[in-house]
């Protein structure tokens, strides 16, 4: 059986996982950047590129401190990002930017996202915080999210867009694609009347029965 390269691997999926992004309208033009850790390198996206239209060899491949190990194109201006988000939890191995029109609507708009509407949301996405405006390529992007990460699996970015991360890169992209489904139905439901919560108790029982 030939032997598998996790680099190489990590690079077709990134393709994959851009080209479905791309399709749902997760990131206009040149927006958004994908990363997946295998053991102490990161593979990311180029810099300047859609995500719809990757080529694996474009993909860049770091060490955990950002300095370039192979790739034909320099990494994403926001690797910091994904560099501190694999620093703060190891179990992490997968990181996902986007600017999905719902969820950056609210970011713009200031807000997080807490949904009690639905069963799904609070076992997979109870809550997705609003982390702070932060200059984009600057440190300070980075810093804005360092106090969110542990606790959670997806942020709002102030004025700019969204982030989520997760054991695998598949999970990291689900995550986006809730966080959107979430942001889009709040949203909607605020534009017609209104949603209702579930109760207390039925959220309760959700949680235990979920352990969550
Ligand atoms: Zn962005």
């Amino acid at each position: 059986m030939p032997k598998t390269d996790p680099i190489a691997e990590a690079r077709l999926a990134i393709c994959e996982v851009g080209r479905a992004m791309w399709q749902r309208s997760q990131v206009a033009a040149n927006d958004g950047n994908i990363s997946v850790r295998v053991g102490d390198q990161v593979v990311c996206t180029p810099t300047g590129v859609s995500k719809g239209f990757l080529r694996p060899e474009w993909l860049a491949v770091v060490d955990l401190d950002g300095a370039q190990i192979a790739g034909e194109r320099p990494p994403s201006s926001e690797l910091k990002m994904h560099l501190r988000v694999y620093e703060l939890d190891s179990n992490v191995t997968a990181v996902v930017h986007a600017h999905p029109m719902y969820a950056t609507m609210m970011a713009i708009q200031g807000r997080d996202l807490d949904c009690r509407m639905m069963p799904e949301t609070i076992v997979a996405l109870p809550k997705v915080p609003l982390a702070p405006y932060a200059t984009p390529s600057t440190k300070a992007v980075p810093d804005s999210i360092s106090d969110l990460v542990l606790n959670n699996t997806a942020c709002l970015l102030e004025n700019h867009g969204a982030l989520t991360w997760g054991p695998d890169l598949i999970t990291a992209y689900l995550t986006m694609e809730r966080l959107e489904y979430t942001a889009e139905l709040v949203w909607r439901l605020e534009s017609s009347g209104g949603g209702r919560d579930l109760p207390d108790a039925e959220i309760e029982k959700i949680r235990r029965l979920f352990g969550v």
